[in-house]
């Protein structure tokens, strides 16, 4: 991707100017200033426009994966050999929905921040991905480990929040208390640079103690000229909230931001569905086990791409049944009802944040299950009498994600990486993955 023009930053010295992050022992990390997913995208974007025989449909939204299931034959989650023949997908312009035929589907349909009020996502990061494998019944692994930035920039009204990198940390940043004491020390031997799992959690700590909404991030330490440097983006936002970080503390807070978990793969990218691949933040490939370092990311989505790309050409030639059916909408009326989405949104995110957040218990976990089992029968029921929005969509999934979440936590009776709950503070003797 360096060949396709993406210019990582150097040194003076010539060499590539490799950042530290949260967990990291060593400089490691390529990066173009603070943006370098955007870096990346816009050089990929380029190429990709470049390619006659790339066509990209930026105003559908994927609804369900075509299977076995829609030619009228049983599957489950036991059924070892689901067959995906393409998708149907909702086409905002013509709001209609189209069936799109074809040989081999790859998701990537990004994270799933959104199941809580609290996330750095974009606002397409609703679990679409793992939510139609899940019905479709695909195997899904550890959707209980979520991780929480911790340093998500604190300004309540902001959705999605706005992320402080962790380069900043990596840069000497600390975080402190209300009055100024640095706290992190007293929790991890690595102080503010500690894995991410772990400061999300002291801050979480120190936030129930105070009863304060945020701690701070104190970069004043650095030069001017270093911060602006590393930092443009970070700075210019904080500007607009009256912070310069360069004089001031800034204040942050954890916000979701990872999902560990999602649509198992094979080190090819391929699903438990045939002709079904995955990459990017709605796979599973193990790369990240129980817990991720970060930028480990990026690299995962491009390597896991490329080999996706070696496999599929070899696999291309299959069978796609002719009797695929249109999508049936019969019966189904526009909705005048919309608040229901909203609404059940909110609740979700809400259940989540208070029940499935940080720290978890098994009485959080209950209590969460049965509350969210009241929102899901209420939109399955409104989803099936009215005509499929994206927002409607969306609810849908964030609730099928959410649901995944919860019942994996259920079954891991242990804190591991980014799951922890009080009534299993240990690890457990043996590994396992929670498959659903
Ligand atoms: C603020 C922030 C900073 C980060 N910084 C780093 C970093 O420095 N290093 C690192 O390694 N990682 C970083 N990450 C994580 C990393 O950016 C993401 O994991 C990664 O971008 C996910 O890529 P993806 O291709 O899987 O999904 P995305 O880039 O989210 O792309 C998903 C695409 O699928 C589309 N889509 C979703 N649902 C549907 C649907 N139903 N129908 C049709 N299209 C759909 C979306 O519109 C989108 O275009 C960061 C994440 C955030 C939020």
């Amino acid at each position: 991707i360096i060949d396709y023009g993406i210019k990582f930053d150097k040194g003076s010295d010539g060499f590539y100017d490799l950042a530290m992050e949260g967990g990291h022992s060593e400089h490691r990390v390529l990066h173009y200033k603070d943006v370098t997913g955007y870096e990346i995208e816009r050089v990929l974007l380029k190429e990709i426009h470049a390619e006659p025989n790339i066509e990209i449909l930026t105003h559908y939204f994927c609804l369900e994966l075509i299977t076995q299931h829609h030619l009228g034959k049983f599957v489950d989650k036991r059924s070892d050999d689901i067959e995906c023949y393409g998708v149907y997908a909702f086409n905002t312009e013509d709001n209609d929905v189209e069936k799109i035929v074809s040989n081999v589907t790859i998701m990537a349909a990004g994270g799933a921040g959104h199941v809580y009020a609290a996330t750095t996502n974009p606002v397409i990061a609703t679990g679409d991905g793992m939510a139609m494998v899940y019905r479709a019944k695909g195997k899904i692994r550890n959707m209980e480990f979520i991780q929480f930035h911790p340093t998500a920039l604190y300004h309540p009204g902001e959705y999605p929040s706005f992320l402080i990198s962790e380069a900043v940390r990596g840069f000497g940043g600390v975080l402190r208390r209300r009055n100024g004491t640095e706290f992190m020390q007293e929790y991890d031997g690595r102080g503010s640079l500690a894995p991410r799992d772990i400061t999300a959690r002291a801050i979480d700590a120190e936030m129930k103690k105070s009863g304060d909404e945020f701690v701070y991030l104190d970069i004043t330490m650095r030069s001017k000229e270093d911060i602006l440097k590393h930092f443009p983006n970070i700075y210019a936002k904080c500007l607009t909230m009256g912070i310069d970080m360069t004089k001031d503390f800034i204040p942050v807070t954890p916000a979701a931001h990872y999902m560990c978990g999602g649509i198992v793969v094979d080190e090819f990218g391929k699903s438990s569905i045939k002709n079904l691949y995955a990459c990017g933040e709605c796979s599973s490939t193990g790369l990240h086990g129980a817990n991720r370092l970060a930028s480990n990311s990026l690299l995962e989505a491009t390597v896991f791409a490329h080999r996706i790309y070696l496999s599929a050409i070899q696999d291309i030639i299959i069978s796609i049944p002719e009797n695929i059916p249109e999508w049936d909408d019969f019966g189904v009326t526009q909705s005048n009802e919309d608040i229901l989405v909203t609404h059940n949104l909110r609740e979700t995110q809400k259940i989540m944040g208070d029940y499935v957040g940080i720290v978890r218990s098994d009485f959080r976990l209950e209590r969460a299950h049965r509350r969210l089992f009241l929102i899901y029968k209420e939109t399955e029921d409104f989803y099936k009498k009215n005509k499929v929005s994206v927002k409607l969509c969306e609810l849908r999934n964030v609730i099928q994600v959410a649901y995944m979440i919860i019942k994996s936590a259920m079954q891991r009776k242990e804190s591991r990486g980014l799951h922890y709950t009080t009534d299993y503070p240990a690890h457990a003797k043996e590994l396992f993955d929670t498959i659903i």
